[in-house]
């Protein structure tokens, strides 16, 4: 029997898994200039976790979660977001405390969670996420936008589009909610099963439904930003004006609820525009959760966040054609002919290696030609020829596949050789 990979799993390979290197690379850069650490925590947590910080009413909550117990009859939860774990550590490790604050951290890893498998929808999948918490200041929110906003355009991508939105403090929320139950309620046998339960839970998300999101009630529905007390609406200004300070574009849109409980005032996403991208086209969210430090047992710290799935940004930057600016790698291929060449090259190849250089040899035991043929298959920058003449030289000849030229090095120089002739262009 052939065991294959789980559903909405998949394995990234050779080829492939350049591409994630790259685009974590970019992301950890764009953190290292905006000063945010990484943080690791654990990939499962128990379950109340989620629970207390997602939603009990959330779909992740009540639908996606991939939960079990362990041998020790704890229910534990494979992640299915970086927030909530984040939260809990700075709780758990009193960074509450700490000098510096916000608190600046960034996480990657991948989440879990049971969805229905499609383009872009996984059941496993890794996201990059950024958090502050500790501050109020909308110029942090302004900060946490851009930061994403600057990954997307190092690695290159130009057709986004950020929609921001408030969601209001707790008094504003509690008017817009009732609002909307007035809006809801007389037709709300209309709505699926999920949104008649969200009716009385928790009525914003209805606006969230990917089911109903044509009905009609959805389009005339109280928008969240006619019911923003003076506080809220002074905040939402504020992180408009510092957008607009650091040059960034963004559409307000009064429709923009998250899926997840704890957010409150900023709420934003960002979506591809690209054409082709399919159906799916949201590739990062994020927003600020004020309670949510103390809802798991730490004292008020305000936060603000964002996470995007690296398979997501993967879909948008082969959308936007962008060229993936990666390095094939291999330096040197070692031709060797002959025993004594072969049982040279494995230290030659080792010299090499240690110099810093990416070196190849053979281990099939080809003849010339074969050889040389993997050289450029595996797109060698250099082929280096070990024959039994050269070995008696103690020389060895060296072709530069860039320049189509050749050269006779000293078997000792060969690293410095190749060195210096790549350092030259
Ligand atoms: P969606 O509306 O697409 O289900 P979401 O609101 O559940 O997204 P979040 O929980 O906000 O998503 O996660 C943030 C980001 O993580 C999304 O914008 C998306 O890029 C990515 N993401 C979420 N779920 C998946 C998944 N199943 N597979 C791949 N990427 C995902
Ligand atoms: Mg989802």
């Amino acid at each position: 029997m052939s065991v294959n990979i789980p559903r909405g799993t998949q394995d990234i390979l050779p080829g492939q898994s350049e591409k994630w290197q790259y685009i974590e690379s970019i992301a950890k850069d764009v953190c290292r200039r905006y000063h945010y650490k990484e943080i690791r925590t654990p990939i499962f947590e128990h379950t109340e976790l989620f629970k207390r910080s997602v939603g009990d009413t959330t779909d992740i909550v009540q639908k996606e979660m991939y939960t079990f117990e362990d041998r020790g009859e704890r229910s534990l939860t494979l992640r299915p977001e970086g927030t909530a774990a984040v939260v809990r550590s700075f709780v758990e490790n009193k960074m509450f405390g700490m000098a510096d604050q916000p608190v600046k951290l960034y996480y990657t890893g991948p989440m879990f969670r049971y969805e229905r498998p499609q383009a872009g929808r996984y059941r496993q999948f890794v996201q990059f996420g950024v958090e502050a918490i500790g501050s109020e200041d909308p110029a942090i929110d302004a900060e946490v936008i851009g930061l994403v906003m600057d990954i997307y355009k190092m690695a290159g991508l130009k057709k986004l589009k950020l929609v921001i939105n408030s969601l209001g403090d707790a008094e504003s929320r509690t008017k817009h909610r009732e609002a909307l139950i007035r809006h809801f309620e007389p037709h709300i046998e209309e709505f699926c099963g999920d949104c008649q339960m969200r009716l009385k839970q928790n009525p914003l998300r209805i606006l969230d439904c990917k089911k109903d999101r044509d009905h009609e009630l959805m389009k005339t529905a109280p928008s969240i930003l006619d019911y923003l007390n003076e506080e809220s609406k002074a905040y939402f200004e504020k992180v408009t004006a510092y957008l607009d300070a650091v040059g960034i574009q963004y559409t307000i849109d009064p429709k923009l609820v998250r899926g997840l409980d704890y957010y409150n005032h900023t709420a934003f996403e960002v979506m591809s525009e690209a054409e082709g991208f399919g159906a799916i086209t949201t590739l990062c969210g994020g927003g600020r959760y004020n309670g949510l430090v103390q809802q798991l047992g730490g004292p008020e710290s305000p936060g603000i966040g964002f996470a995007f799935s690296i398979e997501r940004f993967i879909a948008a930057m082969e959308a936007e054609k962008v060229e993936w600016p990666i390095d094939k790698g291999l330096d040197c291929f070692i031709v060797a002919l002959g025993d004594a060449a072969k049982d040279r090259s494995v230290s030659l190849v080792h010299e090499l290696r240690t110099a810093g250089l990416s070196a190849e040899r053979d281990y099939q035991d080809r003849k010339m030609k074969a050889q040389l043929k993997a050289s450029d298959r595996q797109h060698a920058r250099f082929t280096a020829i070990l024959g039994e003449d050269e070995l008696t030289e103690n020389r060895i000849t060296v072709k530069d596949m860039a320049e189509g030229s050749q050269d006779q090095v000293p078997l000792n120089e060969l690293a410095n050789y190749l060195k210096t002739k790549m350092e030259a262009n």
